[in-house]
């Protein structure tokens, strides 16, 4: 599929719009998102009603994307939302496998010492794009086992290794804070895993690659009768989720019953919690957590409408937000920003809701979105919009555009 507008293009005609007017249409081939559901919150259906097998299942079957060579058209189109890379549709990690052989050895020995692990739009790749060095050197993987295929430049020799993350793309995407001073730059790189990764930006892509063969709860270390104790132990706490107390009864599946000490045999219920997904997926040690972003802004809808407090300090706003939206966050909260206000929702004349804004500062009348549909709503309600990628490359202009607002 050829995209016919690159990002950029995209989100400057958005930015326009104000002095222009709104757009016909606005396409971004990479999001899917069905026709307002906003104000209908109509929902997918039940991913599992036993609540923990927790996991949004894929929308879509798997596109092979593995080890699949970029031609020069690929390439050139790879960058995907919140700068992130994203391949007909779904986020992808480049690298090139071929190595010289002397640090070909030395790869296979420590991952350290090979190539490195492209997760957005770096300045090394942009490098690369403007000299055309992308024919069939870089390779596209969504692999999350630390195990890549590698080869040897001079000879036919293959193997895999666990190669590291690019620092440079921690550093665009500020991922965890880290283009923050202070933050520990080494640990960040260190403690860096792939699944994690694609877990927290799951949002921003409407497909997802299928990880593993669908397995039954039992085979996932549940025990037999885990469904009837999850229901009864949600239903022991009236459906709200016990870290955000977001009402769930009316979105009963959106509430999982979650084992504390990560053994899933142990169902006592000191050992289980009920969380709605949002809370759910941010517990340490989820693998195939992929929440998808109707999900969380459902959950955020509910939290406004039952009128629950608006974050009162930063950690509050990382335990609502999108986790997506971390290296924005952690900009923001260094440089001391306001505390936004989490999934604003956006109504037209009519009442409507017509767009969910993660991060929003509503007396300035300026927020942050992740998807092109909420960013032009929100625009055409006279709302000041940046999107992840304007924030994360120049969170000046979002502070400036902050401070403007108090004075006038
Ligand atoms: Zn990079
Ligand atoms: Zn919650
Ligand atoms: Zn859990």
């Amino acid at each position: 599929m050829k995209l016919e507008i690159d990002l950029r293009g995209l989100w400057e005609n958005v930015r326009k719009m104000g002095a222009e007017g709104p757009q016909e249409t606005i396409r971004f081939p990479p999001r899917k998102v069905d026709a307002p559901p906003w104000n209908t919150v109509d929902t997918d259906p039940p991913t599992g009603t036993t609540g923990e097998p927790g996991i949004a299942q894929p929308t879509e079957p798997a596109v092979p994307i593995e080890g699949g060579a970029l031609s020069e058209e690929s390439f050139k189109i790879v960058e995907g939302p919140g700068g992130l890379l994203q391949k007909d549709g779904q986020q992808i990690m480049m690298y090139m496998p071929g190595h010289y052989p002397e640090r070909f050895e030395k790869a296979l020995q420590d991952g350290n010492d090979g190539n490195r692990m492209h997760v957005a739009f770096c300045i090394h790749l942009e490098k690369m794009k403007q000299n055309g060095a992308y024919d069939t050197k870089y390779f596209a993987t969504q692999r999350i086992d630390d195990q890549f295929s590698i080869h040897d430049n001079k000879s036919d020799r293959k193997g895999h290794a666990a190669l590291k993350v690019c620092k440079y793309c921690l550093n665009k995407l500020n991922y965890d804070g880290y283009a923050v001073p202070g933050r520990g730059k080494g640990a960040i790189f260190k403690d860096f895993s792939f699944e994690t990764f694609f877990e927290r930006y799951a949002s921003f892509f409407s497909s997802h690659p299928l990880r593993e063969a669908p397995r039954t709860p039992q085979e996932k270390g549940y025990t037999k009768d885990w469904a009837e104790v999850s229901r009864r132990y949600r239903a022991s706490r009236n459906y709200c989720c016990e870290e955000c107390t977001v009402d769930l009864n009316d979105y009963q599946y959106l509430l999982h019953s979650h084992h504390v000490n990560a053994n899933k045999q142990d169902n006592r219920d000191e050992n289980l919690r009920a969380l709605c997904i949002d809370c759910h997926s941010k517990q340490p040690f989820h693998d195939h957590m992929l929440v998808s972003i109707k999900a969380r802004h459902l959950i955020a809808q509910l939290r406004q409408r039952q009128k629950m407090p608006a974050p009162a300090n930063w950690s509050h706003v990382f335990d609502l937000a999108d986790p997506g939206m971390n290296g924005v966050m952690h900009f923001l909260q260094h440089n001391h920003a306001p505390i936004p206000v989490v999934g604003q929702d956006i109504q037209d004349e009519s009442e409507a809701v017509v767009a969910t804004l993660e991060l929003a500062w509503p007396s300035a009348q300026l927020a942050i979105a992740i998807t092109v549909e909420d960013a032009v709503a929100a625009r055409q309600q006279g709302w000041n919009i940046f999107s992840v990628e304007q924030a994360l490359a120049t969170p000046e202009h979002v502070l400036g555009a902050l401070r403007q607002s108090r004075f006038t």
